[in-house]
C-alpha cells in the first residue's frame, strides 16, 4: 500500500515573486476565530475552496445575472459571471504581482448575497425591508460567509481572512460600517482597500459589460447595428470584418468581445502599473491608507469609451421590454412571500421559523424580517417560482 509524503511537498505556499505591496499570506489581518495554519496551503487558497464548498455558491448556479435562469440555457448565470469575474481578476493579478488567490476568493464569493431574479429581487427585497434596515446584495454576501454558512463544528460562517472579506465589501453605508468594526473603518476613514480587493471590483465591470453584450445580442435584445454606434465595440467588429471577411456574424461577435476584454485588461494593466510606480508603496498598509482615488484604475480615454457602452447596456438591455416584463414579475414574487412569511412565519421551513422567531425576541419585528429576507435572499430562482406556487396556488402542494 502507498502512503503520501508531505515531505517532498513545496510547504511555502505563498505566491512566487508577489510585490511587496501585495496581500500576502503571512502577513494576513487574520480570522475572525483564529485558527491553525494549514500546512500545504495558503490562507487565500483555503478562503478561495471553502467558498467553493459552500451551499450558496452552488446556488450561483441557479440564479439570473440578467436573464432568469429558465430562459434559456446559454445565458450567463451568477456562477458562470463570478468564474469570468474571477479568471479576468487573475490575469491582471499575475500581472500586476498581486495575490492570485485573494483575487479569486473575491471574485467566488463576490455576488453571494444576490437574491434570485437578480437586481430586480434585490430592489423589491430592500423595498420590503424598508423598516427594517434595508437590503443590500453586497452587504448580504458578507453575511452569508460571515454569519449564514454553517458547516463548521467550531464557528458561524466560513470565518474566512479579513482580506477576502476587505474584497467582498465593495460599498457600505456609513451607518452600516459603523456596525462593522475594522472591516467597517475605510468606508468611515474614505480609505482604500487591498489592490487586489481593487482589481476585481474592476474585473467584475469588465466581465458583466462583455458577456452581457453577448447575452444580449443572442436573446436578440439588442443588434450588431445598435452596437455599431458604441466605439468600443464598433472598431473591434469592424477588424474582426476585416481580418476575417466570410466568418459567421456570431463568431465575429465572439472575437469582437475577445478583443475588447484584452483592450480593457491591457489598458487596467498599463494605467495601475504607471499610477503604483509613482505612488511606489512600500507595503499593503500604505495601499490601505490611500485617500486618493483607486489605484487600479482605467486610463481618461478608457473610462470615457467604457461608460458609453454602460449607458448602452442600460438603456437598451437593462430597461429593454422583456427585461423589464420579467423584472416586473419578479418583484411581485418578492414581494409576495416577504408579506407571505413575515405574517405568518409558520409558512416558513422549520429552521427559519425558528430563527425567525428567536430573532423577534431578541430584536423585536427588524429581527424577524431579517430572518424572511435571509430566506428569500437564499433562493435560487427556480425555487422562488415553486415557492410561491406552493403558497399562492391551492391546487399545488
Ligand atoms: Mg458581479
Amino acid at each position: 500500500m502507498s502512503t503520501i509524503s508531505l515531505a517532498n511537498i513545496n510547504h511555502d505556499t505563498s505566491q512566487q515573486h508577489l510585490a511587496p505591496y501585495a496581500a500576502q499570506d503571512a502577513l494576513s489581518i487574520g480570522r475572525l476565530y483564529p485558527e491553525p495554519k494549514a500546512s500545504y496551503r495558503g490562507e487565500f487558497q483555503r478562503d478561495r475552496e471553502r467558498i467553493i464548498h459552500s451551499t450558496a455558491f452552488r446556488r450561483l448556479e441557479y440564479k439570473t445575472q440578467v436573464f432568469v435562469n429558465h430562459e434559456g440555457d446559454l445565458f450567463r448565470t451568477r456562477l458562470t459571471h463570478s468564474i469570468e469575474v474571477a479568471q479576468i481578476a487573475r490575469a491582471i493579478a499575475r500581472a500586476l504581482r498581486l495575490n492570485q488567490d485573494l483575487c479569486e476568493a473575491i471574485a467566488l464569493a463576490h455576488d453571494l448575497g444576490h437574491t434570485p431574479f437578480g437586481h430586480a429581487g434585490q430592489d423589491a427585497l430592500n423595498e420590503c425591508m424598508r423598516e427594517h434596515g434595508g437590503f443590500e446584495h453586497n452587504l448580504q454576501s458578507l453575511r452569508v460567509v460571515d454569519k449564514l454558512e454553517l458547516k463548521y463544528p467550531q464557528h458561524i460562517g466560513l470565518n474566512l481572512t479579513f482580506e477576502t472579506r476587505e474584497g467582498i465589501l465593495k460599498h457600505c453605508s456609513r451607518n452600516n460600517a459603523k456596525r462593522l468594526g475594522p472591516l467597517g473603518q475605510r468606508f468611515l476613514q474614505r480609505t482604500q482597500p487591498s489592490l487586489e480587493a481593487q482589481l476585481t471590483n474592476i474585473a467584475d465591470e469588465i466581465a458583466y459589460n462583455n458577456h452581457d453584450i453577448d447575452d444580449g445580442l443572442r436573446a436578440g435584445l439588442i443588434t450588431v447595428q445598435q452596437l455599431s454606434e458604441i466605439e468600443l465595440f464598433s472598431e473591434h467588429f469592424a477588424m474582426a470584418t476585416k481580418q476575417y471577411p466570410t466568418i459567421s456574424e456570431r463568431r465575429k461577435i465572439y472575437e469582437s468581445i475577445r478583443r475588447i476584454i484584452n483592450e480593457l485588461v491591457t489598458d487596467l494593466i498599463n494605467t495601475s502599473q504607471t499610477a503604483i510606480e509613482l505612488k511606489s508603496p512600500a507595503c499593503i498598509e500604505d495601499i490601505r491608507t490611500t485617500i486618493e482615488k483607486p489605484l487600479i484604475h482605467f486610463s481618461e480615454a478608457m473610462r470615457n469609451k467604457n461608460r458609453v457602452l454602460k449607458s448602452f447596456l442600460h438603456k437598451n438591455l437593462y430597461q429593454h421590454y422583456r427585461v423589464h416584463r420579467m423584472s416586473k414579475k419578479a418583484k411581485q414574487i418578492i414581494s409576495d412571500l416577504y408579506s407571505a412569511f413575515f405574517n405568518d412565519i409558520h409558512l416558513m421551513p422549520n429552521e427559519y421559523r425558528d430563527h425567525a422567531d428567536i430573532f423577534q425576541q431578541q430584536k423585536g419585528d427588524s429581527g424577524r424580517a431579517r430572518v424572511v429576507a435571509d430566506y428569500i435572499a437564499g433562493m435560487t430562482d427556480r425555487y422562488a417560482i415553486v415557492e410561491h406556487e406552493r403558497i399562492f396556488n391551492a391546487r399545488i402542494i
